[in-house]
């Protein structure tokens, strides 16, 4: 799964190659814009559109359009952006106070929610065909979202084709077995169907986060926030709500939360139990599907212990790291410790060639795709590492939100994580 930082600072795009999420509503007032050096997702901001005017108010298909298309232009590397899409929650319908928070209401139906949310995209992709806006599936029952993918059918809308699909409402809630029934409901409706949970919680992800492609938060902030959390070595801030290495610190535990649901076994037990009947392909393909998963799961472990001595390196203690995963103290010792001369492109080619991922095109596709966004992690961090290092030697310290950041107590890094060939361009 790959995960888009939630950020308010647009300027986070020229500081790292880390995928973003960023609110056209940070952006859209902005003379000049930053450069992204990584993946940049848009979002519409249609939770704080709706919550204060309870309608799209303040922005046409149009004027949204126009943004975009500037935003393509100048800070580029636009993943996608999420369409200007009605969340179905009761209290965006109703409207009221929650806790300091002020809902306006639309007085609409859910279901004129779903028909506004499968309209807008198609306002929106008949002005513009060439910017890359993707359909967001809203709901707040499990039938609401089944409804929503029907409406987009019957739209001529084809869900299973669409590169990327976003799911909303469905993570914020916090019943998190609701949360991977609608997720599961989806993809038996739409096979194939590639999704990105808009605004996840971290607690879900254990259940439903190998489901999805891509997802994205901004609960680090929150809570950073709300806990007044402070890391140690941060200085100039009085919590770390906009902190840059708090932020990767919490990219960890999102991690660790998925990384944690892959290292179980199967439940169905895998391809020794055949159904009566399947047939040979139904078995090639199940076969094609555990060799990627057992890919994955041992790409994701990688991740992990590389983002934990990344973390050691930068200044947390053993006991930190450890709350912020759910770790063992033990286990964060082990994997801090651990040797990493080998570069991981080479440790990802030699698990490649173990799990024997080439001879089915798609299975080739999806592995390309988790070596490709290791890869690119690593290399960014290697010039974060270099540029900190050009700094200091002229004499500034890094301070928190300067890259990933580095306290006094900076440990040795580890050399050649990635030597073999470099990362994709
Ligand atoms: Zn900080």
């Amino acid at each position: 799964m790959r995960f888009f930082m939630g950020t308010h600072q647009p300027n986070w795009a020229t500081m790292t190659a880390a995928p973003l999420f960023i609110s056209d509503v940070r952006l859209r007032d902005r003379k000049t814009l930053p450069q992204a050096r990584g993946e940049i997702a848009i979002d519409s901001g249609a939770f704080s559109e709706l919550t204060k005017y309870g309608g799209w108010v303040s922005t046409t298909p149009r004027e949204y359009v126009d943004r975009l298309r500037r935003y393509h232009e100048e800070i580029g590397n636009i993943a996608f952006a999420a369409s200007q899409d009605w969340m179905c929650e009761p209290v965006i319908i109703h409207g009221g106070q929650v806790g300091r928070i002020r809902f306006a209401g639309t007085g609409l139906s859910t279901l004129e929610h779903l028909r506004r949310t499968v309209g807008n995209l198609l306002d929106l992709r008949s002005l513009a065909t060439d910017l890359a806006i993707i359909p967001t599936i809203q709901g707040h029952l499990r039938t609401d979202y089944e409804r929503c993918v029907e409406l987009y059918d019957r739209a001529g809308i084809d869900l299973a084709a669409e590169p990327v699909v976003a799911v909303g409402s469905v993570c914020r809630r916090q019943n998190t077995t609701e949360a991977g029934e609608i997720i599961a409901a989806i993809i038996e409706a739409v096979p194939g169907i590639r999704l990105h949970g808009l605004g996840i919680k971290t607690a879900g992800l254990g259940a439903y986060g190998s489901s999805l492609l891509s997802s994205d938060s901004m609960a680090w902030s929150a809570t950073a926030r709300l806990e007044g959390i402070r890391l140690p070595g941060c200085h100039g801030h009085k919590n770390c709500a906009n902190c840059l290495r708090f932020a990767f610190l919490w990219r960890l535990r999102v991690l660790a939360a998925v990384a944690g649901h892959l290292t179980r076994p199967a439940p169905d037990g895998g391809p020794a139990r055949t159904q009566k009947g399947s047939r040979d392909v139904d078995r090639d393909g199940r076969a094609q599907r555990l060799a990627l998963t057992g890919f994955r799961e041992e790409a994701a472990r990688l991740e992990l212990g590389i983002g934990i001595r990344w973390a050691y390196e930068d200044g947390m203690s053993v006991r930190e790291i450890a709350e912020l995963t759910g770790m063992s103290r033990a286990r964060v010792r082990r994997m801090a410790d651990a040797d990493q001369d080998r570069p991981v492109l080479a440790v990802l080619r030699e698990l490649r060639r173990k799990w024997d991922l080439e001879s089915d095109p798609a299975t080739r596709a999806a592995a390309d795709y988790v070596v490709a966004t290791l890869t690119a992690a690593v290399a960014d961090r290697a010039a974060v590492a270099q540029r900190q290092d050009g700094s200091n030697a002229r004499g500034r310290s890094a301070s928190c939100g300067s890259g990933v950041g580095r306290s006094q107590n900076a440990r040795p890094r580890p050399r050649g994580l990635i030597r073999d060939g470099g990362g994709p361009k």
